[in-house]
């Protein structure tokens, strides 16, 4: 090897190591400690937290999430509340009107760095901590920190008494290391919604009375001493004197939950070649046949979701009452509990679906809402849908949007979730449109590639924090077309798809027929062509920056490729070779995949037409 063949060689691994360094991830390991006390409803925890600089930077500051203290009068989600015009009623005026031993902190009593005292400040719901020593690219620290923190009434995801009488939902509630990746550091405050972890393991020991049941994230270590219906059927419990140390393992998750209630009821179900499933609910006359029968469900939705979304990757889950609605955190998941069946069947279905759709997969969903819970909904639904023997159509994503546009509200799907002017943007975004943008995908690429791009993006990116990029990059190589354009004019922007028939021509013995751009928004065009004697055709017009066709969707079909529509242009002649008498309908987009913002002019009955 020569010496320019040395340096191009050098070149070469320099690019290649450069290539993998862009999707470094940092990694944590927890350790805690933490005591308990029902009657204060304080806590005392110690946590020993390795964390591992996979990044190319030296770090002289790391960020933690406080998220308790965002339960303070005068807290930014408390002013936050009190400003939007259309607030959550779950949080409302209410933080403002805690009392001292209502309201939620975290203090931090000590943090030490390999050792060395640190020097740290609290601001809002994130503490700032400056390093004792700079952390190498490729090394790791050690830092141990002792904490009290006081659980809050419940106001929003996490407290203590929730309003179905949960004693405590612990939720967001230890310091938490913020992530940081080739976007910087993810130290938001925390005002209303969504959360970012940092991957890693927790190994947690929690000391309470024993009369409470622990529910929560990972693996209950030691169920022999403890028993509450985890022991292994048959075996004797040996509990010890006084309060009991629940120790539990999570592995390759991005947060730990849990929480604590004396009267729950705990089941256990075992789905086929997949998790073991726990139920922890207080159990009357409103819960005691419902969660029996949403039991049957989770079994299904589970099977359902492995087969057509990727293996869950955990052995167990569990679905617990508690919190304030749904909400989804690893291996786990705390719902309210005593609403009507379909309504339990319905959050429980979406909450696990988070198991794929942020807890394997997980993107920044204060970033990608739509990733994570727009994807969540579409998955959920159609999980539900083949349960239930329902077609699947996503209708409710679909109206939501079209009323979200009608409103005047719409903002991009890309803003962060913290940051949209009113709730209902933000949910329609996050929910709806993250939710039609799949359904609408089956559109561009056909339902086979779609399926099999969902499952590919699984099984490449589990385990990290995929990006937008990365799920088009996989829809792409699957489907063989350029889909950059649709996920900017769908996500990006408020642009509207919105098509139309605009005339029919009738020319010796063929049809042409006139379409017309309306909406600022491109796309192919599915136009089926109904024909006297009943036969249909589908007329499929690509559009260029696809750069390609999508596969034949329905071989029982004719399908006739047309020209290309160049986006550029807003009209479209398109010529049937048959004589007008012979057809009877023009549809565009029979399907209904595609969102557009007036389906009126979508249809044309020929038979109508006066010569
Ligand atoms: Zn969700």
């Amino acid at each position: 090897m020569n010496r320019l063949s040395l340096f191009l060689f050098l070149f070469f691994i320099s690019m290649v190591s450069f290539g993998q360094d862009y999707r470094w991830q940092q990694r944590v390991k927890y350790s805690m400690n933490i005591q308990m006390n029902t009657e204060t409803h304080q806590l005392k925890g110690d946590q020993k937290l390795v964390y591992y600089n996979n990044s190319p930077d030296t770090l002289t500051k790391v960020y933690y999430h406080l998220f308790f203290n965002a339960f303070q009068p005068g807290s930014m989600m408390d002013v936050r509340s009190r400003n939007v015009p259309d607030p959550d009623k779950r949080i409302a005026d209410r933080i403002s009107k805690l009392n001292p031993d209502e309201i939620g902190y975290q203090h931090i009593l000590s943090l030490k760095q390999d050792g060395k005292a640190t020097t740290y400040k609290v601001e809002g719901t994130v503490l700032e901590v400056t390093l004792a020593k700079a952390i190498l690219p490729k090394t790791k620290t050690t830092f141990e920190m002792s904490f009290e923190a006081q659980v809050p009434i419940q106001i929003r995801r996490s407290g203590r008494d929730n309003s179905e009488g949960i004693a405590y939902s612990m939720t967001q509630w230890y310091p938490k290391l913020a992530e940081y990746d080739f976007q910087g550091w993810h130290a938001y405050q925390y005002v209303a919604r969504e959360f970012q972890g940092v991957w890693g393991d927790f190994d947690v020991n929690i000391t309470i009375d024993p009369k409470f049941t622990i529910a929560g994230t990972g693996k209950l270590q030691n169920p022999e001493m403890i028993g509450h219906g985890y022991e292994k059927p048959g075996t004797t419990v040996k509990q010890s004197k006084g309060n009991l140390t629940w120790h539990f393992i999570a592995k390759d998750v991005i947060d730990f939950a849990w929480t604590a209630d004396p009267d729950y009821t705990h089941d256990r179900k075992q789905v086929p070649n997949g998790p073991e499933l726990h139920f922890f609910y207080q159990k009357n006359e409103k819960t005691a046949q419902t969660w029996k029968q949403m039991e049957e469900v989770a079994v299904k939705v589970f099977e359902y979701l492995n087969k057509n979304f990727g293996k869950y990757p955990f052995d167990t889950y569990s679905v617990i009452q508690g919190g304030d609605g749904g909400m989804e955190y690893p291996m786990c998941t705390l719902i309210m509990g005593e609403g009507s069946q379909a309504g339990l069947n319905g959050v429980m279905a979406h909450e696990v679906t988070h198991s794929w759709y942020q807890m394997t997969l997980a993107s920044n969903e204060a970033l990608y809402a739509w990733m994570d819970e727009g994807f969540t909904e579409f998955a959920s639904e159609e999980a539900l849908n083949s349960i239930f023997n329902e077609p699947v159509t996503h209708a409710g994503s679909y109206t939501n949007y079209f009323r979200l546009v009608k409103s005047g509200l719409q903002e991009p799907a890309s803003m962060h979730s913290d940051h949209f002017n009113t709730n209902r943007a933000y949910n329609t975004a996050a929910y709806s449109i993250g939710s039609v943008f799949l359904q609408q995908l089956k559109y561009l690429i056909g339902t086979e590639n779609f399926y099999k791009g969902m499952l590919r993006y699984y099984n490449t990116w589990k385990m990290k924090h995929p990006e937008p990029n990365d799920f088009l990059r996989v829809m792409e190589k699957t489907s063989g077309l350029q889909l950059h354009w649709y996920y900017q004019y769908w996500i990006q922007t408020t642009r509207h798809i919105d098509y139309a028939i605009d005339s029919v021509i009738i020319k010796d013995n063929s049809t042409l027929v006139e379409l017309k751009r309306i909406g600022d928004f491109p796309m192919p065009i599915d136009l089926m062509i109904t024909y006297k004697d009943g036969g249909k055709e589908l007329f499929y017009i690509p559009m260029n920056e696809l750069l390609g066709n999508k596969p034949i969707e329905d071989k029982s079909v004719r399908r006739t490729d047309a020209e290309v529509w160049p986006w550029v242009s807003p009209t479209y002649t398109l010529s049937i070779p048959r004589n007008v008498n012979a057809i009877t309908k023009i549809e565009i987009d029979a399907s209904q995949w595609m969102a557009d913002v007036d389906r009126k002019n979508n249809v044309l009955d020929v038979t109508e037409l006066k010569p």
